[in-house]
């Protein structure tokens, strides 16, 4: 018989989780020692017995086996929270593939010493008229800060000192003059003896509408009964997907479960996260990348500890280790930010749905364009679909017009925008309205070339073209390069080397000149560098600060902004024009939540979609808000194609110091693949390749592409795989699994 060897974590409190130490498994524990199982072992060299967690089990031993200890005993007391957090880890790296250690270190927060937070909050010393009155007079002397909270605190009896920190960026020194003015308090949460509401909890809750109704009952109902599933609530923007959600978690606390709340960082807003902590007052905790290691790590404990219901977060909120949880909810599940970048690359979807499953959890994913994985299992009865089609009140979906771009051109219009977009930009600023001008960058780079040789101007470390910044310099995206633009064609000597000019900057120049005197303000990845500047830009056009946003993909997202009424996406097919197989996905999702953005207070919104493309169908369902129309199009591509959802792929980088290197490693573990794996029918092996970027920072990238009809299929090549690495002790290389990739390598 072969012996099995548990590689056990010895103190998982510990400031870092780096080592795993290796155990014989005698004979009659081989039954009841698995992952996440606590385990005796001898530790050290006097061998005292040490309590541990198995964190996985293997064949191969890492040392001389008779060298190796024997595990003693197995703890008794069963699967503790922590042994649900090792049972994670170990499925994340056997799904994503990664080292023990990173998938630990995903699931465990690290400890840090840090002093306890104190718990504060804000109270209004002024009744709500006053308080206004104070607002106004502030602005007069142009105090933003101070406004920006004695506006918020209108509504507001009191609110948490964090809230007002973090999301209205209000620095203490400013809380502390206007508690010396007299207009707020400041008090410690300690003060009080029962928890303290956020103002009073029923003020403005809307009546549930009855499909609103319907929903929650029905996630509930399957939770009581055993079944708890996962649910898909297909909602257009503004439909009320996030009062189903608060309904949900309300009644999941009332059954004494708790809830973790997933949505993307960049949508974690002031406005959104009041409506929790009215809900749920201090019960509700946030984790997000602004808080330190040291933090989180006590958010968790609070977690952990019972002292907290609610979890909200991006994607790693997913850990929170909930002695009872009830539900998982993933807002705008169809986010690309719910993938991780770092091995291991697991999907907070997939997790979500994996964690509920392991502590009987409800799952309830939402979005206005679902990720072709949730409809599809949704279409296939794999999860419960629900679908909300209205906006509750007299708020109207908007008016859509698509443009042809070749149409303009024909009639002489060489400008960015077209007839219409001028037209209906004029009219909003001519009444006061605000608008949203959206540039679709993804895939698309500021290059400047050479207009009589062809040349493109290349980062030397990289192999992607530089981008020409207003500044006169050009800028490598990648590793930060940076050099001044040369004069002549480094190629040929000729004088005309000119940038192809469709960036921000170039939008508000445009903006400027056509319309003298509107305000404007940009936001993109140069404007947004600094932490925390995206959400002060957006507050600021929220305040009526500008008449026009300009930006990139990043604002569309989340935000609730009821003075625009017109949006206008300049060049709609710009990210059709990827060698991607998502980005028709993409190009569908962007332009519909665009145009959601667009008419979300009183007045109807209208949204111009200009384009090269105007019959593609990822434009046209977009501009119809047709989900099902792109949906039915969308998967007959996939499936004719075999690509996720309807098989999956595994796409395999090898990034080496040598490009040879990487060539050979390639061919040598396709090859590997292909012989051993050769009787399963339709795997099909694509590449190796250089990958579609074959230089970052001077290290050389090569790919290739595994697919099949089973996910397990490539988690067993991925093993192989890894398997021969660790044999061939690479130097000088290393190699990345990607399971159903968002972007190709
Ligand atoms: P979504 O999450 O789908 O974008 P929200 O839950 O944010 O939608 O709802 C959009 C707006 O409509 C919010 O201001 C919310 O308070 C309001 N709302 C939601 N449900 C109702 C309802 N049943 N009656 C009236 N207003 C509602
Ligand atoms: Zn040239
Ligand atoms: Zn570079």
């Amino acid at each position: 018989m072969t012996e099995r060897y548990a590689d056990v974590i010895i103190d998982i409190s510990h400031e870092k989780v780096d080592r795993v130490f290796q155990y014989r498994i005698p004979a009659e524990l081989l039954e009841a020692v698995k992952p996440g199982v606590q385990v005796r072992v001898p530790f050290g060299n006097g061998n005292q017995e040490r309590t541990g967690y198995v964190v996985d089990i293997s064949v191969e031993p890492d040392y001389p086996p008779e060298k190796i200890k024997a595990v003693s005993a197995v703890d008794e007391k069963g699967m503790t929270v922590e042994s649900r957090q090792i049972q994670i880890a170990y499925w994340l790296k056997s799904q994503y593939g990664s080292t023990t250690i990173a998938a630990l270190k995903t699931v465990l927060p690290v400890k840090q010493k840090q002093k306890p937070l104190e718990k504060k909050k804000v109270l209004r010393c002024l009744s709500g008229e006053e308080t206004v009155r104070a607002a106004i007079e502030c602005e007069g002397k142009r105090q933003r800060a101070k406004a920006r909270v004695l506006f918020a605190m209108q509504t507001e009896e009191e609110l948490p000192y964090e809230l007002i920190r973090q999301k209205l960026h209000v620095a203490a020194p400013t809380l502390q003059a206007l508690e010396k003015q007299g207009y707020l308090r400041i008090e410690k949460e300690a003060c009080y003896r029962n928890p303290v509401r956020v103002s009073d909890r029923n003020e403005n809750r809307p009546s549930l509408n009855p499909n609103q109704k319907r929903i929650i009952e029905a996630v509930l109902a399957d939770y009581r009964a055993g079944t708890p599933g996962v649910h898909l609530v297909h909602g257009v923007t503004g439909s009320g997907k996030t009062e189903v959600y608060l309904g949900i978690i309300e009644g999941m606390i009332g059954m004494g479960k708790q809830a973790i709340m997933l949505i993307p960082e960049i949508a974690l807003t002031y406005q959104t996260l009041l409506r929790f902590y009215k809900r749920f007052g201090d019960r509700v905790s946030v984790i997000n990348s602004t808080l330190s290691a040291g933090e989180k790590y006590d958010q968790i404990e609070r977690a952990k500890a019972g002292e907290i219901d609610v979890m909200i977060g991006p994607r790693s909120a997913l850990f929170t280790p909930f002695p009872n949880l009830g539900v998982i909810v993933v807002d705008e599940e169809h986010e690309n930010s719910y993938k991780s970048e770092t091995s291991p690359r697991y999907h907070a979807r997939e997790t979500a749905v994996e964690i509920a499953s392991l502590c009987g959890a409800s799952v309830v994913l939402g979005s206005a364009t679902p990720s072709l994985e949730a409809y599809y299992r949704a279409v296939k009865g794999e999860y419960k679909l629900y679908e909300m089609k209205e906006r509750p009140g007299n708020s109207m979906l908007p008016r859509v017009h698509t443009i042809d771009l070749r149409e303009e051109l024909k009639r002489g219009n060489r400008s960015m925008f077209s007839r219409k977009l001028k037209e209906l930009m004029q009219n909003g600023l001519s009444k006061g309205e605000q608008t949203i001008l959206f540039l679709n960058r993804r895939g698309y780079a500021g290059f400047i070339s050479c207009r009589s040789c062809g040349h493109v101007m290349k980062c030397p470390h990289c192999d992607v073209s530089l981008s020409e910044h207003r500044s006169g310099m050009l800028i490598c995206h990648y590793c930060g390069y940076q050099e001044r633009k040369p004069s002549k064609c480094p190629s040929c000597g000729s004088p005309y080397l000119l940038g192809f000019k469709a960036g921000t900057e170039q939008v508000e120049e445009a903006i400027y000149r056509e319309f003298p005197g509107a305000r404007v303000l940009r936001m993109d990845a140069d404007t947004t560098r600094r932490k925390d500047s995206y959400e002060r830009i957006l507050s600021a056009f929220a305040d009526g600060e500008a008449d026009i946003l300009v930006g990139t993909q990043m604002i569309v997202k989340g935000h609730d902004f009821p003075g625009v009424t017109l949006v206008g996406v300049l060049a709609a097919d710009l990210s059709l024009n990827r060698n991607d197989y998502r980005a028709g996905e993409r190009t569908f999702q962007l332009l519909t939540q665009a145009a959601g953005r667009a008419g979300r207070g009183e007045r109807p919104g209208e949204v111009v979609i200009q384009t090269y493309q105007p019959e593609h169908y990822s434009v046209v369902h977009a501009a119809e808000q047709d989900y099902e129309g792109f949906y039915g199009e969308e998967i007959a591509y996939r499936e004719l194609v075999g690509y996720p959802p309807v098989e999956h792929m595994l796409a395999v980088l090898i990034v080496s110091h040598v490009q040879e290197a990487g060539e050979r490693l390639g061919k040598e573990m396709t090859d590997l693949v292909k012989r051993e794996m050769k009787d399963v029918a339709q795997l099909r092996v694509i590449g190796p390749a250089e990958a579609s970027i074959g230089k970052i920072s001077d290290l050389y990238r090569h790919s290739f592409y595994i697919r099949h009809g089973d996910y397990q299929v490539l988690v067993q090549a991925k093993d192989r795989l890894e398997h021969y690495c660790r044999e061939r002790e690479l130097k000088g290389q290393t190699v990345q699994f990607d399971f159903d990739p968002m972007n190709t390598f």
